[in-house]
Protein backbone atom coordinates (compact mmCIF):
# COMPACT_ATOMS: atom_id res chain seq x y z
CA UNK A 1 0.00 0.00 0.00
CA UNK A 2 2.98 2.75 0.83
CA UNK A 3 3.58 3.31 -2.94
CA UNK A 4 0.36 4.91 -2.98
CA UNK A 5 2.48 7.90 -1.02
CA UNK A 6 4.33 9.74 -3.31
CA UNK A 7 6.34 12.66 -1.22
CA UNK A 8 8.51 13.81 -4.30
CA UNK A 9 7.18 15.76 -7.52
CA UNK A 10 7.69 18.93 -9.60
CA UNK A 11 4.66 20.99 -11.63
CA UNK A 12 4.85 24.26 -13.62
CA UNK A 13 5.79 26.67 -10.73
CA UNK A 14 9.19 24.97 -10.96
CA UNK A 15 10.27 22.53 -13.99
CA UNK A 16 7.13 20.25 -13.90
CA UNK A 17 5.15 19.80 -17.26
CA UNK A 18 1.94 19.75 -15.54
CA UNK A 19 0.29 22.43 -13.48
CA UNK A 20 -0.49 21.84 -9.61
CA UNK A 21 -4.08 20.97 -10.64
CA UNK A 22 -2.97 18.61 -13.28
CA UNK A 23 -0.42 17.06 -11.58
CA UNK A 24 -3.18 16.33 -8.61
CA UNK A 25 -5.65 14.83 -11.01
CA UNK A 26 -2.49 12.66 -12.73
CA UNK A 27 -1.72 10.92 -9.11
CA UNK A 28 -4.70 10.31 -8.22
CA UNK A 29 -5.64 8.54 -11.46
CA UNK A 30 -2.87 6.31 -10.65
CA UNK A 31 -3.33 5.66 -7.51
CA UNK A 32 -1.69 7.95 -4.91
CA UNK A 33 -3.29 8.52 -1.64
CA UNK A 34 -0.91 11.37 -0.05
CA UNK A 35 1.32 12.97 -2.14
CA UNK A 36 4.20 16.41 -1.36
CA UNK A 37 4.09 18.84 -3.88
CA UNK A 38 8.48 19.50 -3.72
CA UNK A 39 8.53 22.33 -6.52
CA UNK A 40 12.66 23.42 -6.40
CA UNK A 41 13.02 26.46 -4.31
CA UNK A 42 9.44 27.78 -4.49
CA UNK A 43 6.64 26.86 -2.56
CA UNK A 44 3.64 28.94 -5.11
CA UNK A 45 2.01 25.97 -6.25
CA UNK A 46 0.68 24.76 -2.98
CA UNK A 47 -2.55 26.00 -2.79
CA UNK A 48 -3.84 25.54 -6.03
CA UNK A 49 -2.66 22.18 -5.32
CA UNK A 50 -4.38 21.51 -1.95
CA UNK A 51 -7.71 23.12 -3.76
CA UNK A 52 -7.41 19.71 -6.83
CA UNK A 53 -6.18 17.42 -4.03
CA UNK A 54 -9.80 18.21 -1.85
CA UNK A 55 -11.19 18.04 -5.12
CA UNK A 56 -9.90 14.43 -5.40
CA UNK A 57 -9.96 13.15 -2.06
CA UNK A 58 -6.30 13.06 -1.94
CA UNK A 59 -4.00 14.03 0.93
CA UNK A 60 -1.40 16.62 -0.44
CA UNK A 61 1.45 18.02 1.78
CA UNK A 62 3.07 21.02 1.74
CA UNK A 63 6.68 20.36 0.64
CA UNK A 64 9.74 21.95 -1.35
CA UNK A 65 12.88 21.17 -2.88
CA UNK A 66 15.88 23.58 -1.82
CA UNK A 67 19.09 23.96 -4.11
CA UNK A 68 21.89 23.88 -1.74
CA UNK A 69 25.81 24.04 -2.18
CA UNK A 70 27.69 21.65 0.28
CA UNK A 71 31.71 21.54 -0.18
CA UNK A 72 30.98 23.02 -3.87
CA UNK A 73 28.37 20.29 -4.72
CA UNK A 74 24.99 21.15 -5.38
CA UNK A 75 22.31 19.35 -3.26
CA UNK A 76 18.39 19.14 -2.66
CA UNK A 77 17.03 19.15 0.43
CA UNK A 78 13.69 18.26 0.49
CA UNK A 79 11.18 20.19 2.69
CA UNK A 80 8.23 17.67 4.17
CA UNK A 81 4.91 19.45 6.02
CA UNK A 82 6.52 22.90 5.93
CA UNK A 83 4.81 25.90 6.94
CA UNK A 84 4.78 27.86 3.19
CA UNK A 85 4.16 31.01 5.39
CA UNK A 86 7.13 31.02 7.35
CA UNK A 87 8.69 33.97 6.57
CA UNK A 88 12.38 32.80 6.91
CA UNK A 89 11.66 29.89 4.36
CA UNK A 90 9.50 32.95 2.13
CA UNK A 91 12.57 35.19 2.04
CA UNK A 92 15.32 32.63 1.73
CA UNK A 93 13.28 31.11 -1.13
CA UNK A 94 12.97 34.53 -2.89
CA UNK A 95 16.40 34.89 -2.53
CA UNK A 96 17.18 31.43 -4.16
CA UNK A 97 14.97 32.08 -7.08
CA UNK A 98 16.66 35.72 -7.52
CA UNK A 99 20.12 33.99 -7.80
CA UNK A 100 18.43 31.90 -10.56
CA UNK A 101 17.73 34.71 -12.72
CA UNK A 102 21.31 35.77 -12.25
CA UNK A 103 22.61 32.24 -13.21
CA UNK A 104 20.23 31.71 -16.12
CA UNK A 105 22.10 35.24 -17.80
CA UNK A 106 25.50 33.31 -17.10
CA UNK A 107 24.44 30.20 -18.47
CA UNK A 108 22.96 31.92 -21.68
CA UNK A 109 26.05 34.18 -22.28
CA UNK A 110 28.37 30.75 -21.94
CA UNK A 111 25.90 28.90 -24.56
CA UNK A 112 26.10 32.07 -26.53
CA UNK A 113 29.99 31.36 -26.50
CA UNK A 114 29.93 28.64 -28.13
CA UNK A 115 27.73 29.64 -31.06
CA UNK A 116 24.60 29.04 -29.72
CA UNK A 117 22.38 32.25 -29.20
CA UNK A 118 18.73 33.62 -27.42
CA UNK A 119 18.69 30.86 -25.07
CA UNK A 120 17.97 33.10 -21.92
CA UNK A 121 14.76 34.36 -24.06
CA UNK A 122 14.14 30.74 -25.44
CA UNK A 123 14.15 29.08 -21.79
CA UNK A 124 12.10 31.66 -20.31
CA UNK A 125 9.13 30.99 -22.96
CA UNK A 126 9.43 27.30 -21.15
CA UNK A 127 9.55 28.51 -17.63
CA UNK A 128 6.38 29.24 -15.75
CA UNK A 129 7.51 29.77 -12.60
CA UNK A 130 11.06 29.50 -11.47
CA UNK A 131 13.67 29.38 -14.50
CA UNK A 132 16.07 25.99 -13.87
CA UNK A 133 18.40 23.97 -16.44
CA UNK A 134 15.49 22.11 -17.34
CA UNK A 135 14.17 25.25 -19.17
CA UNK A 136 17.30 25.26 -20.67
CA UNK A 137 17.25 21.53 -22.29
CA UNK A 138 14.08 22.28 -23.39
CA UNK A 139 14.76 24.66 -25.53
CA UNK A 140 18.08 23.05 -26.54
CA UNK A 141 16.13 20.14 -28.08
CA UNK A 142 13.53 21.86 -29.59
CA UNK A 143 16.36 23.91 -31.71
CA UNK A 144 17.99 20.84 -32.36
CA UNK A 145 21.13 20.96 -30.38
CA UNK A 146 20.26 17.37 -28.81
CA UNK A 147 17.89 14.80 -29.47
CA UNK A 148 16.47 14.72 -25.91
CA UNK A 149 16.42 16.25 -22.16
CA UNK A 150 18.98 13.55 -20.96
CA UNK A 151 21.49 14.09 -24.06
CA UNK A 152 21.26 17.89 -23.59
CA UNK A 153 22.19 17.68 -19.74
CA UNK A 154 24.85 15.54 -21.16
CA UNK A 155 26.40 17.60 -24.19
CA UNK A 156 25.57 20.92 -22.53
CA UNK A 157 24.04 21.46 -18.88
CA UNK A 158 26.32 19.22 -16.22
CA UNK A 159 29.77 20.86 -15.02
CA UNK A 160 32.54 21.32 -17.61
CA UNK A 161 30.44 21.79 -20.34
CA UNK A 162 29.82 24.86 -22.45
CA UNK A 163 26.19 25.79 -20.88
CA UNK A 164 27.13 25.27 -17.35
CA UNK A 165 27.47 27.78 -15.18
CA UNK A 166 29.13 27.89 -11.03
CA UNK A 167 26.28 29.04 -8.54
CA UNK A 168 26.39 29.04 -5.09
CA UNK A 169 23.08 28.16 -3.72
CA UNK A 170 21.95 28.28 -0.68
CA UNK A 171 24.04 26.48 2.68
CA UNK A 172 23.31 23.65 3.68
CA UNK A 173 22.43 25.03 7.90
CA UNK A 174 20.32 27.74 6.33
CA UNK A 175 17.99 25.37 4.09
CA UNK A 176 17.64 23.07 7.58
CA UNK A 177 16.83 25.81 9.62
CA UNK A 178 13.99 27.16 7.08
CA UNK A 179 12.21 23.95 6.93
CA UNK A 180 12.65 23.01 10.73
CA UNK A 181 12.02 26.18 11.74
CA UNK A 182 8.97 26.37 9.96
CA UNK A 183 7.91 22.84 11.53
CA UNK A 184 9.03 20.64 8.73
CA UNK A 185 10.67 17.31 8.01
CA UNK A 186 14.45 18.05 6.40
CA UNK A 187 15.09 14.79 3.63
CA UNK A 188 17.97 14.45 1.52
CA UNK A 189 16.99 14.22 -2.02
CA UNK A 190 18.03 10.89 -3.65
CA UNK A 191 21.76 10.89 -1.92
CA UNK A 192 22.52 8.49 -4.58
CA UNK A 193 22.81 11.03 -7.05
CA UNK A 194 25.50 13.38 -5.69
CA UNK A 195 28.64 10.95 -6.46
CA UNK A 196 30.26 11.71 -2.81
CA UNK A 197 32.30 8.49 -2.23
CA UNK A 198 31.55 6.51 1.04
CA UNK A 199 33.84 9.25 3.29
CA UNK A 200 32.04 12.79 1.87
CA UNK A 201 28.08 10.32 2.31
CA UNK A 202 29.42 9.60 6.13
CA UNK A 203 30.37 13.48 6.23
CA UNK A 204 27.15 14.33 4.99
CA UNK A 205 24.81 12.58 6.89
CA UNK A 206 26.94 13.27 9.92
CA UNK A 207 26.38 16.88 9.39
CA UNK A 208 23.07 16.72 8.17
CA UNK A 209 21.66 15.30 11.15
CA UNK A 210 23.63 17.46 13.44
CA UNK A 211 21.83 20.30 11.86
CA UNK A 212 18.73 18.67 12.65
CA UNK A 213 17.96 16.67 9.57
CA UNK A 214 15.48 13.55 10.16
CA UNK A 215 15.47 11.53 7.09
CA UNK A 216 16.77 10.76 3.80
CA UNK A 217 14.92 9.37 0.44
CA UNK A 218 15.20 5.43 -0.25
CA UNK A 219 13.27 4.86 -2.48
CA UNK A 220 13.27 7.17 -5.55
CA UNK A 221 12.75 7.66 -9.06
CA UNK A 222 16.54 8.22 -9.68
CA UNK A 223 18.02 5.03 -7.55
CA UNK A 224 18.68 1.36 -8.76
CA UNK A 225 17.38 -1.17 -6.82
CA UNK A 226 20.89 -1.76 -5.33
CA UNK A 227 20.61 1.95 -3.83
CA UNK A 228 17.66 1.37 -1.78
CA UNK A 229 19.38 -1.08 -0.05
CA UNK A 230 22.49 0.65 0.30
CA UNK A 231 20.45 3.55 1.77
CA UNK A 232 18.33 1.39 4.16
CA UNK A 233 21.44 0.91 5.82
CA UNK A 234 22.83 4.27 6.20
CA UNK A 235 19.28 5.18 7.03
CA UNK A 236 19.63 2.42 9.66
CA UNK A 237 22.82 3.59 10.42
CA UNK A 238 22.67 7.03 11.51
CA UNK A 239 18.60 6.67 13.08
CA UNK A 240 17.23 8.98 9.67
CA UNK A 241 13.44 7.78 8.70
CA UNK A 242 12.98 7.04 5.05
CA UNK A 243 11.25 8.81 2.85
CA UNK A 244 10.04 7.76 -0.95
CA UNK A 245 8.55 9.73 -3.62
CA UNK A 246 8.85 9.64 -7.54
CA UNK A 247 10.19 12.89 -8.44
CA UNK A 248 7.77 13.28 -11.14
CA UNK A 249 8.01 16.06 -13.66
CA UNK A 250 5.40 15.07 -16.00
CA UNK A 251 5.13 12.47 -19.36
CA UNK A 252 8.57 11.74 -20.38
CA UNK A 253 10.09 13.36 -18.30
CA UNK A 254 12.34 9.90 -17.46
CA UNK A 255 12.58 8.94 -13.82
CA UNK A 256 9.38 7.34 -12.28
CA UNK A 257 5.47 6.91 -13.07
CA UNK A 258 3.35 8.11 -10.01
CA UNK A 259 1.68 5.46 -7.72
CA UNK A 260 4.38 2.47 -9.13
CA UNK A 261 7.16 3.13 -6.06
CA UNK A 262 8.26 -0.49 -4.68
CA UNK A 263 7.97 -1.01 -0.95
CA UNK A 264 10.62 0.73 1.01
CA UNK A 265 13.23 -2.33 2.42
CA UNK A 266 12.41 -3.87 5.11
CA UNK A 267 13.97 -2.35 8.73
CA UNK A 268 13.29 1.05 7.23
CA UNK A 269 11.16 3.32 10.00
CA UNK A 270 8.86 4.77 7.16
CA UNK A 271 8.50 8.90 7.26
CA UNK A 272 4.91 8.84 7.06
CA UNK A 273 5.00 7.01 10.34
CA UNK A 274 2.12 8.20 13.01
CA UNK A 275 0.98 11.03 10.23
CA UNK A 276 -2.45 11.62 10.76
CA UNK A 277 -2.50 12.36 6.74
CA UNK A 278 -1.42 8.41 6.08
CA UNK A 279 -4.13 7.28 8.27
CA UNK A 280 -7.11 9.37 6.52
CA UNK A 281 -6.02 8.45 3.35
CA UNK A 282 -7.04 4.94 4.50
CA UNK A 283 -3.60 3.48 4.82
CA UNK A 284 -1.46 1.57 7.06
CA UNK A 285 1.07 4.11 9.03
P1 LIG B 1 18.66 23.27 -11.77
O1 LIG B 1 18.03 23.21 -10.39
O2 LIG B 1 18.28 24.48 -12.53
O3 LIG B 1 20.13 23.04 -11.74
O4 LIG B 1 18.03 22.07 -12.58
C1 LIG B 1 18.08 20.79 -12.05
C2 LIG B 1 17.00 19.93 -12.67
O5 LIG B 1 17.40 19.49 -13.95
C3 LIG B 1 16.76 18.66 -11.89
O6 LIG B 1 15.81 18.88 -10.87
C4 LIG B 1 16.22 17.73 -12.93
O7 LIG B 1 14.83 17.94 -13.09
C5 LIG B 1 16.91 18.18 -14.18
N1 LIG B 1 18.07 17.35 -14.52
C6 LIG B 1 19.28 17.35 -13.94
N2 LIG B 1 20.10 16.48 -14.53
C7 LIG B 1 19.39 15.90 -15.53
C8 LIG B 1 19.66 14.92 -16.52
N3 LIG B 1 20.87 14.35 -16.60
N4 LIG B 1 18.68 14.59 -17.36
C9 LIG B 1 17.47 15.17 -17.28
N5 LIG B 1 17.15 16.09 -16.38
C10 LIG B 1 18.09 16.46 -15.51
MN1 LIG C 1 13.76 19.10 -11.50
MN1 LIG D 1 16.40 16.96 -7.09
MN1 LIG E 1 12.97 16.77 -7.56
Amino acid sequence: MSSLIDLHSHSTVSDGLYTPTELVAHAAQHGVRVMALTDHDDVAGLPEAKLAAKEHGIELLAGVEISVTWRKRTLHIVGLKVDPEYPPLVQGLAAIRAGRHLRAQGMSASLDAVGIHGSLEGAYQYAHGIISRTHFARFLVDKGYAKDTKKVFKKYLVKGKPGYFEHQWADLAEAIGWIVGSGGIAVIAHPGRYDLGRTNMLLLLEEFRALGGKAIEVVTGSHTAAQYQEFAKFAKMFGFAASQGSDYHGPGHGYMEMGRLPELPSGCVPVWQGWPEVANAGLLS
